[in-house]
């Protein structure tokens, strides 16, 4: 069963990136959302504070996924040039429908 959430607050934040298990999804209004790895140096808690806190994710919010391939369907993300988040563990029919 592949699994999303939002991660509404730096606490939330510190929690998934601590546990080091899946990926962080940022959206933007302005462009496509990227799909992150969950200790990516692309993550700060300056720029969560920005879009979270300060704009009320108005712009944009983050979302921790179990996996790459929950990002591409349920975000429709693109894996971040910076990071790379890998493919794997991907199972048949992942991409179907
Ligand atoms: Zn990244």
């Amino acid at each position: 069963m592949a699994q999303s959430k939002e991660i509404e607050n730096i606490d939330e934040l510190r929690k998934v990136r601590l546990a080091d298990e899946g990926y962080i999804v940022i959206t933007d209004s302005a462009r496509s959302p990227l799909v992150h790895k969950i200790n990516a140096k692309c993550i700060t808690t300056d720029r969560f504070n920005d879009k979270v806190v300060i704009k009320g994710r108005k712009q944009g919010s983050y979302f921790w996924v179990d996996s790459v391939a929950t990002a591409a369907r349920e975000f429709e993300a693109k894996r971040c040039k910076a990071c790379k988040p890998e493919l794997r563990l991907v199972l048949p029919g992942t991409f179907d429908s």
